[in-house]
């Protein structure tokens, strides 16, 4: 965190990792989270007083200071108009710029390259929050051309926020006054996809935010900017991803090791690998944004053995989750995963398990999904390496039983209803 006053040098830099289906060894060795530091502002006080916290609430584990995109739950919430993240509920504005540069002209139409974006990442938001996120896209359908050579700003893969910000302040000059950057949440840059590397050679899609980069002379702050470069097999996705680090949602994957992203989430949340089967997010990430409510969430805080019935993540309604809170910064989440929705291209169906820590930092593995086959992989989609996970999910008379944690649980068959159920003990 920046000390007050300070201006932030250190703003979340969330860098999406690659995906191919080339695994080259040099592309793997980059890896995300570059800025160790975040700047984050002094917060505002929490608007009057609050009702008494739902029961489920026990299981909301706070936020922990000083972690970079914490898992935990913002005490007051952090999404919101002008606030540090853009609102997850309602109406989330995003002014969708297409930028081209004297070295790399756009070899099609600004209208065509909004399109590989637009409408599929509304309807994908739309899908994931059951209709809670309403996300307005105000497209500029043209090209601004930067001022510079694409290679004079120095963007490769980990470029930073001196790059970052002279380019912003250069796309500012270049719009000059055509372009009105007041009143929206989030700025989306779609670069011409020439500028630079293939995508599937390095990745420079990247989010930043935490510090404006540039304000305009009526004082609008690009503090949330999604920058998106190149083509890759993720397609839309990417700007899904993107937009999902200015909503306040981790990087899954590891940074340091990519590897290790086939022991941690996988491909069961577009946080993690944006180009999996399962294209959803994680219920705990649906909480988190205000896409489920408190009353589908069972917590279990007491000791004793309960059945408890789950319908699928990916449709409105009913249980979405079961969490088991282990401490201050740990807990278990149970979900029902279907082939379904944002999943609809989903491996495997199931009782998906993971262990969320709110202590661990964006890019450094803060979920770990619990693999019921962990010898297995299934379903290779985009190499053999990321497929590890895909048959995590639990069946009916699969369980798992970690005697360290005193948590167990048994997937019994589904009810006449169709809901799953899953029996779990807390020690
Ligand atoms: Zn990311």
């Amino acid at each position: 965190m920046a000390e007050p006053g300070r201006t932030p040098a250190a703003p979340h830099l969330l860098r999406r990792l690659w995906g191919t289906k080339r695994l080259r060894a040099a592309a793997l060795a980059v890896c995300g989270l570059l800025a160790a530091g975040s700047a984050v502002i002094a917060r505002p006080q929490p608007p009057g007083a609050q009702g008494p916290p739902p029961a489920s609430r026990p299981c909301a584990l706070r936020q922990v200071p000083g972690v970079a995109m914490s898992e935990g739950f913002a005490d007051p919430p952090d999404n919101g108009h002008g606030r540090e993240f853009a609102p997850s509920t309602g109406t989330v504005r995003a002014l969708t710029l297409l930028v081209d540069f004297p070295d790399a002209k756009a070899p099609y139409s600004a209208r065509e390259r909004y399109g590989e974006f637009f409408p599929a990442v509304p309807e994908w938001y739309a899908r994931s929050s059951y209709g809670r996120l309403r996300y307005e896209s105000t497209p500029v359908l043209r090209w601004i051309r930067m001022p510079r050579p694409f290679a004079a700003y120095g963007i490769g893969r980990g470029y930073g926020w001196d790059a970052h910000t002279e380019m912003m302040r250069d796309l500012l000059k270049a719009a000059g006054t055509s372009v009105d950057f007041r009143g929206y949440d989030l700025v989306n840059i779609l670069v011409t996809p020439n500028a630079g590397p293939p995508a599937d050679e390095s990745v420079l899609s990247v989010t930043w935010t935490g510090a404006s980069a540039a304000t305009t002379d009526d004082g609008a702050h690009l503090d949330k900017v999604s920058l998106i470069y190149g083509h890759d097999q993720s397609g839309f996705r990417v700007l899904a991803h993107e937009n999902g680090h200015a909503l306040g949602l981790p990087d899954l994957y590891s940074a340091d090791d990519f590897q290790r992203t086939d022991r941690l989430a996988g491909q069961w949340d577009t946080m993690s690998l944006d180009w999996g089967l399962q294209g959803d997010l994680l219920a705990w990430h649906k909480w988190k944004l205000g896409w489920i409510q408190d009353r589908q969430v069972d917590c279990v805080t007491a000791p004793g053995t309960r059945t408890y019935r789950l319908r699928p993540l990916e449709t409105p309604g009913g249980t979405k989750a079961v969490v088991v809170p282990l401490d201050a910064t740990t807990a278990y989440v149970l979900e029902l995963r279907e082939a379904l929705g944002n999943d609809k291209d989903a491996c495997r169906q199931g009782i998906l398990a993971y262990r969320v820590r709110t202590d661990v930092d964006s890019g450094r593995g803060p979920v770990t999904v619990l693999d019921s086959h962990p010898r297995t992989s299934a379903c290779d989609f985009s190499s053999s390496t990321f497929n590890g996970l895909n048959d995590a999910p639990y069946a009916p008379g699969e369980g798992w039983k970690d005697t360290a944690d005193g948590l167990s649980f048994t997937v019994l068959p589904p009810d006449a209803a169709g809901d799953w159920q899953v029996r779990v003990t807390r020690r």
